[in-house]
């Protein structure tokens, strides 16, 4: 079976942890932490979920002339990535994420877009090529939007599905929702899009009408453990999730992402996808880690036997 062709366009980020008993107050310098990276950012790790899940994924990105942008690229490549539209900004470094994570879970992030925020219309320009001839293009919010609404104007003009992951979450105009095929909002970013407070099926029936409303043709509000709940011109439900012990639930939406763009990509109708992209999640989030954390294809499998 040829691969489906996946183009992503999003934000790449060197996630630099420290784990300590609490997190440490303003001011104060707290010792006896332990420090490790990952390969992060949103685009990056729907990329390499993509890719794990059987996609023949390109990445468009931007990272700095340093060495975690060195790294990152070492990563993508290693999963098989297309890296030849991830480019390299001359003044802002690589994006970075200082995470300092409690023994209870607490975290505290703070993120440096750097090259990220200089992913520009150019780029999509450049990306023109491999975009009109993917079976998928998806992206996020951590680049500047006025590059993502040039990629999913140029995919509607020819035909090619886009999905908008409208993370993290941010006003959204509608002349972008009108050109996008799925959003796949979370439960907060859904309540920041409409207003309606997400706590049961009710509520997220009435959210995904709003999207509709204002011309999103297909909704998929990813309900963490509850599963997602998928809507469109032909109706409206629940799919529920896999139940999993979940060790780490950071990514969930990122594998669910890189992994619904695959399994559209491949030709599954929108149900099964999501049932597919669910369980990818779910095995997704019994691991630790966003991107060490995507599964294989043969895993996603495995849980769907
Ligand atoms: P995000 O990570 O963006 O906040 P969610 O928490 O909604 O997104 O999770 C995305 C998807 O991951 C869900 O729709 C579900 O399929 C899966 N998922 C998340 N948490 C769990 C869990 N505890 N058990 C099983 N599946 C999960």
């Amino acid at each position: 079976m040829n691969k489906p062709r996946i183009v992503v366009i999003g934000s790449s980020n060197t996630d630099m942890i420290v784990r300590l008993d609490r997190l440490p107050r303003p001011g104060e310098t707290l010792l006896g932490g332990k420090f490790f990276t990952a390969a992060g950012g949103k685009g990056a790790n729907q990329a390499v979920a993509a890719a794990r899940a059987g996609g023949a994924v390109t990445l468009v990105a931007k990272v700095g002339r340093d060495l975690f942008g060195d790294q990152a690229v070492r990563g993508f490549e290693a999963d098989g990535i297309d890296v030849s539209l991830v480019s390299r900004d001359a003044r802002e470094p690589s994006g970075v994420a200082l995470i300092s994570v409690a023994a209870g879970g607490e975290n505290s992030i703070a993120v440096a877009s750097g090259a990220n925020a200089r992913l520009s219309p150019a780029d999509i320009r450049r990306a023109r090529p491999m975009i009109a001839g993917a079976d998928v293009l998806l992206a996020q919010l951590e680049t500047p939007l006025a590059g993502v609404n040039a990629a999913i104007q140029w995919a509607a003009a020819h035909g090619v599905r886009a999905i908008l992951n409208p993370a993290p979450a941010q006003p959204l105009p509608d002349a972008l929702l009108h050109r996008v095929s799925i959003l796949t909002p979370n439960e907060t970013e859904a309540e920041l899009l409409t207003g309606v407070s997400i706590t049961d099926d009710a509520s997220a029936a009435r959210a995904a009408d709003r999207l509709r409303a204002r011309g999103v043709g297909t909704v998929i509000i990813t309900l963490g453990a509850r599963g997602a709940w998928v809507a469109n011109a032909a109706g409206q439900q629940r799919i529920a999730g896999f139940k999993v012990k979940p060790v780490d639930t950071t990514g969930a939406g990122d594998v669910f992402n890189g992994s619904l763009a695959v399994a559209l990509g491949e030709g599954q109708p929108l149900l099964d996808a999501v049932r597919w992209a669910g369980a990818a999640a779910a095995v997704s989030v019994t691991k630790q880690g966003a991107q060490p954390s995507a599964p294989s294809r043969r895993a996603i499998e495995a849980l769907l036997r």
